[in-house]
């Protein structure tokens, strides 16, 4: 299971919300069949978006935040709805070996100009989209402009995933500190002093999972809101919406499919994941 958690501190003014994907992971990157650089990618988009998403007031709402790059990824997506996520890389087959080690790893991979666009949806349908041209190659900057954009909140994020050369996840959590109203500069002098800069909380995340013990750490005094345990990956494709997309074909072309008495395979374009469809189900 994956957590999220969300606490206070009145006496700082700030708000802290944490994500720990780290069990529910591998799933989404076994199923896209990424490699570790491209699973480290996923992992930390997929950490920005679910703590950027978590001010979300409409839980009705589906949100897509999707990165799109002239670098080698092309594009980064991940949608979030009820206490689910599904993260997607549009080029999974970006060879490892075909990177410039001698240049930046990050600007090659995610590309230093495009656009974070946050969709809201409600049954596939887009109600509102709001975008930021992005700033250089670093995902969780480019979170905070976004979240700064589109609330008018400062926010410090800071994410991290390891991924180890078999693509298995070590860890895949991250942090973001908000501002609330009447943050003054003594809480700002206490949080640089604290915190230093978000390659401190990266080190802090990486060694610790007692986020309680984090928070107490980072602003003692703070009040857990809430504690939640149910956040999972889940795909939104199934067996069923599989024969009915089938069931969609003309006629002649369903009786073909019956004829040659082969199984169709149907393959979820965005996990990945495929579903043989047994020709007993197909109605016609
Ligand atoms: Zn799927």
């Amino acid at each position: 299971m994956s957590i999220t958690l969300r606490a206070v501190n009145n006496d700082l003014n700030i708000a802290i919300a944490i994500v720990d994907i780290t069990d529910t992971l591998q799933e989404n990157i076994d199923l896209q069949s990424t490699n570790f650089l491209t699973s480290t990618m996923l992992g930390k988009f997929i950490c920005t978006s679910i703590l950027t998403n978590l001010n979300n007031k409409d839980s009705q709402l589906e949100t897509r935040f999707q990165l799109t790059t002239d670098g080698l990824l092309e594009q980064l997506s991940v949608d979030i709805y009820d206490n689910h996520y599904r993260g997607k890389v549009k080029n999974i087959l970006l060879d490892p070996s075909s990177l410039d080690l001698k240049k930046d790893i990050y600007d090659q991979m995610l590309g230093t100009e495009g656009q974070i666009a946050q969709y809201k949806i409600r049954e596939g349908l887009i109600l509102s989209e709001s975008a930021i041209e992005i700033s250089g190659s670093d995902i969780d900057t480019n979170a905070m402009i976004f979240t700064k954009k589109s609330e008018q909140i400062n926010n410090i994020i800071a994410t991290t995933t390891i991924i180890n050369e078999d693509n298995k996840v070590i860890r895949s959590c991250g942090i973001m500190i908000h501002m609330l109203p009447g943050f003054t500069n003594e809480n700002v002098t206490f949080l640089e002093t604290k915190i230093g800069n978000t390659r401190y909380m990266k080190e802090v995340l990486a060694k610790t999972m007692n986020y309680n013990n984090l928070v107490e750490d980072i602003a003692p005094g703070s009040k857990i809101l809430r504690v939640s345990d149910d956040l999972k990956y889940k795909c939104k494709c199934s067996y069923d919406k599989s024969l009915s997309f089938i069931e969609l074909l003309q006629p002649s072309d369903i009786q073909e499919i019956i004829d040659n008495k082969e199984e169709p395979e149907i393959v979820c374009e965005f996990c990945g994941k495929k579903y043989r469809i047994s020709l007993s189900d197909i109605n016609i």
